[in-house]
């Protein structure tokens, strides 16, 4: 099991290069991802949270009760619904922290699998919003980021300000904001 890299790394908020050589070694990264993802109760897992900046990903949303499983190489998202979905995500690489994310409801994406052969796949739901989560880590970007850009931080602080928990929460969301913007405008 590979050891998970956590906010505030770089190789995390860069995008990835993409799959150029489809070999015996690009097996084995893939293998050492579904091991680590599975150890570690995720339902996804990014080459780059392992420290491998190349676009790879492994997903299966079994653990959490749904179904969908695949592996992803070079993925493209092709095309996608106009309807949203709204759901808490976490994520390993930003442990104890779950936010409201907003994700396409069903999308269509091309990728290549281990020979390079391209394929679609159509996903919808849980599967498809954990395909979205992946696909954005490939390209330096965290759900934290989502959740910022979806909504209006302050505001929700605002009017939450009450509320113990809700503020506690958003406090830490936007500490790890602010960090990621930190190493982003280096
Ligand atoms: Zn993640």
């Amino acid at each position: 099991m590979k050891e998970i890299v956590i906010y505030g790394n770089e190789v995390l908020h860069i995008p990835t290069k993409e799959v150029k050589e489809f070999n015996g070694e690009l097996k084995n990264l893939i293998d050492e991802m579904y091991e680590t993802m599975y150890k570690s109760n995720g339902v996804g897992l990014a080459a780059n949270q392992i420290g491998v900046p190349l676009k790879v990903a492994v997903i299966d949303v079994a653990p959490a009760g749904h179904e969908g499983k695949v592996t992803l190489i070079n993925p493209k998202i092709k095309s996608h619904s106009k309807k949203f979905i709204l759901d808490d995500e976490g994520c390993l690489s930003v442990p104890g922290l779950y936010l409201p994310v907003l994700r396409y409801q069903s999308i269509s994406v091309e990728y290549q699998d281990l020979e390079g052969k391209k394929h679609i796949i159509n996903a919808e739901g849980y599967f498809a919003k954990a395909i979205q989560h992946e696909i954005d880590h490939l390209e330096g970007i965290l759900f934290v980021e989502r959740f910022f850009e979806h909504f209006d931080v302050e505001k929700i602080l605002e009017d939450n300000k009450d509320n113990e928990e809700a503020v506690k929460i958003i406090e830490t969301a936007k500490e790890i904001y602010d960090k990621i913007r930190k190493i982003k405008n280096k």
